[in-house]
Formats: structure tokens, sequence, C-alpha cells
């Protein structure tokens, strides 16, 4: 009889610096082109591998400093991971600092399957949730800005993030540590500019973005569901042709001397508004 189960997979140890499989996690944290190439990421962290486990995220590889084979969180979490077929890599502090280039690496670092929804499957999560909550980024450079957005979405409970043209890698180290595990619980997607404006033509609630010269103050705006909300690049905010792709344009009033609110705090405020009737202690 057969089953479906993977088969567990092997318990290496690991002393040289120069292991390929060192070699391939340093150049999966330092690379944009082997991350894309391998549809691999690296996570930090015994609570990250434990949200991606869970989140049932595809585990390639764990790899346990010597404090981890001492703790029995993360013996359990290895044990799940190789059940699931991942590698198990036992290395020491060391080699973990070099894999890792921190001087107090954690001691439980994953390499996860990336995970975007396609075209389609952006649609059905659409369909799927008419009340929804949709954040758009559009070219946003900053890894931390990113993790930070994509954990405030999952704090209000979005739907998920569109990545709209050139916007950084969710799957940077830098963007994964910022997220502090809600990369595994949101669902992300890509788009062209073209396509979101595609999407945003045929939006049937509020397309809201965002906008130094919005003349809408955020908390004058009826946000109808589902609501999609748009937010500008870092150095140079939304151009004219995304900005004419929204139904509204919200401001955020300022009093001081600050030009601007910092994206990932922009977003946090407006992703509140638009909650605000959903959002309770209890
Ligand atoms: N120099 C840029 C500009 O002219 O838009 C500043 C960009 S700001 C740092 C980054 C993004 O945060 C903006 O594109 C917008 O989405 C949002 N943002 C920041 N402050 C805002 C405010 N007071 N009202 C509305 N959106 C704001």
């Amino acid at each position: 009889m057969s089953t479906n189960l993977p088969r567990p997979g092997q318990v290496k140890q690991v002393t040289s610096f120069s292991n390929p499989l060192v070699k391939d996690i340093k150049a999966l944290i330092a690379q944009r082109k082997h991350r894309q190439k391998s549809g691999r990421f690296v996570a930090e962290g015994l609570k990250l591998a434990t949200d991606a486990l869970a989140a049932g995220w595809e585990v390639d590889m764990l790899v346990l400093g010597p404090e981890a084979r001492d703790s029995a969180p993360a013996r359990e979490v290895a044990a799940t991971a190789r059940a699931r077929g991942a590698t198990i890599l036992e290395v020491s502090t060391a080699v973990l600092a070099a894999m890792t280039r921190r001087d107090n690496p954690q001691m439980v670092v994953g390499v996860y399957g990336q995970r975007l929804l396609s075209a389609s499957a952006l649609e059905k999560a659409f369909a799927a949730a008419p009340q929804g909550v949709w954040v758009a980024l559009d070219q946003v450079r900053d890894p931390g800005n990113l993790g930070t957005i994509i954990r405030t979405a999952d704090a209000v409970g979005a739907s998920g993030v569109i990545l709209v043209g050139d916007t950084t890698d969710p799957f940077a180290v830098e963007a994964v540590r910022a997220t502090m595990g809600s990369l595994f619980h949101v669902p992300l997607a890509r788009q062209t500019r073209e396509g979101f404006r595609e999407i945003a033509a045929r939006w049937p609630g509020t397309v809201v973005g965002t906008h130094l010269k919005g003349s809408s103050d955020y908390r004058t705006i009826d946000y109808r569901r589902p609501s999609l909300l748009l937010m500008g690049n870092e150095q140079s905010g939304l151009p004219q042709e995304m900005a004419e792709a929204c139904s509204a344009l919200a401001r955020i009033p300022q009093a001081g001397q600050a030009d601007s609110l910092n994206l990932a705090v922009a977003t946090a405020v407006m992703l509140y508004e638009i909650r605000r009737g959903d959002l309770s202690l209890t």
C-alpha cells in the first residue's frame, strides 16, 4: 500500500564553512537572484519556524545551532520539519554566525519555499472576500517598510498585500525579519502597474490611494467593501497614472514640520481607519 507521506529528511552535521549547503543558505540570504531562481528563502528564528510549519509552508532545511539541540521546543520543530522531508543541519555557533552574517545568530534558521498567489488565485481570493481589505504597494523599496506593512496587514486582518511593479522582495531576509512571522499568514501577490490599474478599474468597492496632495481627509472617506488601499513609493509617492486609477485620494493631516509620514506608519493609520468599525478588544 502506498502512502502520500514524504520520506523523512536527513540529519547532517556540518562543520565546514565551505559546505555547499552553507554556501546555498548564504546565497539565499545575500542574493535576490538566487532566491528567485530556487524559489526558496531564509527565515531566522524558532518562532518563524513554528509559524511556517503551523501554516503548512514547505520547509526545505532547518539549521540548528548547539543551543537549539538542547531546547525541547526547537527539537520538536525539527522533528516536525524532518517528518515533512526537510534536511536538518546541525552546526556550530561559528558556522551559524558566518552563514547569517550575524554576531548573535538565532539558534534556528529555516529555508522555506516561496509562496505568491498566481493571477488566477488572486482573483479567487478577491471573490472569496467580498468584505475584504487589500493593500497594494507601488514600487516600495525598503524591505523593513515592506515587512512592517505585512505585519500590520496581518494585525488588522487584511485579506492580502499586492506588490505592484518593482516592489522590493518580500523574501529578503530584512523583510522577513520585519514581518515577525506574519509573512506566513498574509497572502501576497505581484502585479504590474498595468495589471493593478485593470484590477482597480473593475473593483466593486473603494480604491483609495494615499497622496500628499489628496483632496480628502482620510477620516471622511466612505470605505466601501471590498476596499483596496494603494500606497506610494518612499521617495516619489504615487505617480499620476496610479493616482488616477483610484476612486478616492486620501491625505492624513499633519501639523509639524515633517514633509510626510513614514510609509509603514501611513499604511497603519489608513488600515486602522478602514477597519475602524470591525476591530474590538473582545
Ligand atoms: N515625497 C513623497 C511624496 O511626495 O509623496 C513622500 C512619500 S511618503 C514617505 C510614502 C508614502 O506614504 C506616500 O506615497 C503615501 O502613500 C504615504 N503617506 C505618507 N504621508 C502621508 C500623508 N500625510 N497623507 C497621505 N499619505 C501619506
